[in-house]
């Protein structure tokens, strides 16, 4: 979920207070019913009691409709009925719907300045789509870096889906650390456009509040790259009066979403204690309490333990109905595969370690559903300038580099057709690509990507040789391919290691 509020503000200039006031309670209706399953069945059967147990102010007339709608569909389905249903969930609907159209512009239209880096970004995020599916692609904004402010995080989650060490070292502000850090960001705003900054996020394995002086690094960021970073914290208890000067300078310096990850029912009956509806307006809440609508990647910790214990990944898709059909022909890949949401650097500043990263369905390969394309330490802003440089030149080409071996992505199964081929996948997405009058032509690509022993130049001389092909033509639908995100780019596994 993103930007859901950012478009509520662009909104409410024609908005009374008073339906904002209603949108914000709504959404707590909603956190409740997505939270809590011992809610929703209260709801079926009593929703006046249910709503009046947790002080839940929706308008009462309105429960009747609110049970017979399944509130996650209607929220994400893109057509709907809407003269049925009440307005306070038609105006969540719309802002969710806007913030998810808004996240899908802004992620194509503030991208890297650098055209090799678009176009890697650009293959990634096509990849992602048919690799992980549209429906967890469509959420990631593919942030282009984001920054580690510490190593290892304090809170241990059984599930973390990026297997995140204990705590162990901090980057605090000293002056000499922030120099540094001004540095960094200068680097990165001149390779990625400020604008993409925006979706720029200082954390990943590490709990952000875990460093004391996490809002002094916000503020520099803000001051260097024009926007205050958005954030996720799954300890907005610790510091209740912490995290509300926290959200009250993201909405003074027009910070986006920030989201409280929800670790138990008894969190979220506490966080909605301790914070108003209205305090909690630009919070969106990640669950990942028992009990929640809300299914956890299958990736890091949850997927070791789900390999020991199957029975994890059943209760998990029992928390997924709307999808059960789907989840019936997929499997346990119906669930989310991964959490990483760059395409592009990530940066620990306590190792002064960059990765080049991007998402991808966790496997035993990359067990935390990450990429790493690349890695390399960097000693000084000047040093990561060169470094990243380096890494753009190995790693992002614009074309297919003809002396690289073609082959399909591992995810692939390839198949001959009687007029070119398919490409099929765990998510049973299928590509065909056909064609009666070059079916040969087609068949025999397809089938040197899929046995991965030639190099681009190889296969073209080759069907210059068996079809008559011109080489310019066969590079020209090889690069369509790599375009698409189809063909391997993962490093090979010497390389990675
Ligand atoms: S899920 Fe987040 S809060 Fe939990 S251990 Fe992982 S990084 Fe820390």
């Amino acid at each position: 979920m993103s930007e859901w509020i950012s478009a509520t503000e662009e909104r409410s200039r024609d908005w009374q207070l008073k339906d904002l006031q209603r949108l914000c309670h709504f959404k707590r209706f909603f956190e409740r019913w997505r939270a809590d399953s011992e809610f929703r069945e209260r709801f079926q059967i009593d929703p006046d009691g249910a709503v009046d147990q947790y002080k839940l102010q929706v308008d009462k007339a309105d429960l009747a409709r609110y049970r017979e709608v399944d509130l996650v569909q209607i929220l994400t389905r893109r057509e709907c009925d809407e003269c049925r249903l009440p307005q306070a969930l038609l105006d969540f609907r719309r802002c969710f719907q806007d913030a998810q159209r808004q996240l899908r512009w802004e992620r194509h239209h503030y991208a890297p300045k650098d055209p090799r880096f678009r176009a890697w970004r650009e293959r990634q995020i096509a990849r992602a789509y048919s690799e992980i599916g549209s429906v967890r692609a469509d959420e990631i904004p593919f942030a282009t870096a984001n920054y580690e402010l510490a190593e290892g995080c304090s809170v241990g989650c059984w599930f973390c889906g990026v297997s995140a060490p204990p705590l162990r070292n901090l980057f605090l502000h000293t002056q000499e650390n922030a120099a540094l850090w001004r540095d960094v960001l200068e680097v990165m705003v001149e390779l990625c456009g400020a604008e993409s900054g925006r979706y720029h996020f200082l954390y990943n394995a590490t709990e952000p509040f875990d460093n004391p002086d996490y809002e002094e690094f916000c503020l520099d960021f803000y001051q260097v790259v024009g926007y205050f970073p958005r954030t996720t914290t799954a300890i907005p208890l610790k510091d209740p009066a912490r995290i509300r000067a926290f959200l009250e300078l993201g909405d003074r310096l027009g910070g986006g979403i920030d989201r409280f990850s929800i670790l138990s029912r008894t969190m979220l009956d506490r966080v909605h204690q301790e914070f108003t509806a209205e305090e909690m307006s630009r919070v969106w809440c990640v669950f990942m309490n028992d009990g929640a609508y809300f299914p956890k990647a299958n990736a890091g910790r949850f997927r070791d333990r789900a390999e020991q214990r199957p029975e994890v990944i059943r209760k998990e898709l029992g928390h997924y109905p709307p999808l059960s059909k789907a989840a019936k022909m997929v499997g346990p890949r119906i669930l989310p595969g991964t959490i990483c949401c760059t395409a592009g650097f990530e940066l620990n500043m306590v190792r002064q370690e960059v990765q080049l990263v991007s998402p991808c369905y966790a496997d035993d390969r990359w067990p935390t559903g990450k990429i790493i394309h690349a890695q390399a330490s960097f000693r000084d802003a000047e040093d990561l300038r060169k470094v990243l440089h380096v890494i753009i030149e190995e790693q992002m080409d614009v074309t297919i580099p003809t002396h690289r071996l073609v082959r399909f992505r591992r995810d692939l199964r390839f198949m001959t057709l009687p007029d070119g081929f398919e490409l099929s996948n765990h998510l049973h997405r299928r590509l065909g690509v056909r064609n009666t009058t070059f079916a040969s032509y087609l068949a025999e690509v397809g089938q040197l990507i899929d046995s991965g022993s030639l190099t681009a130049q190889e296969m073209a001389d080759q069907l210059l040789q068996s079809h008559a092909v011109f080489p310019a033509e066969t590079m020209g639908f090889l690069n369509r391919l790599f375009r698409q995100g189809l063909l391997n780019e993962e490093p090979s596994s010497t390389e990675s290691e």
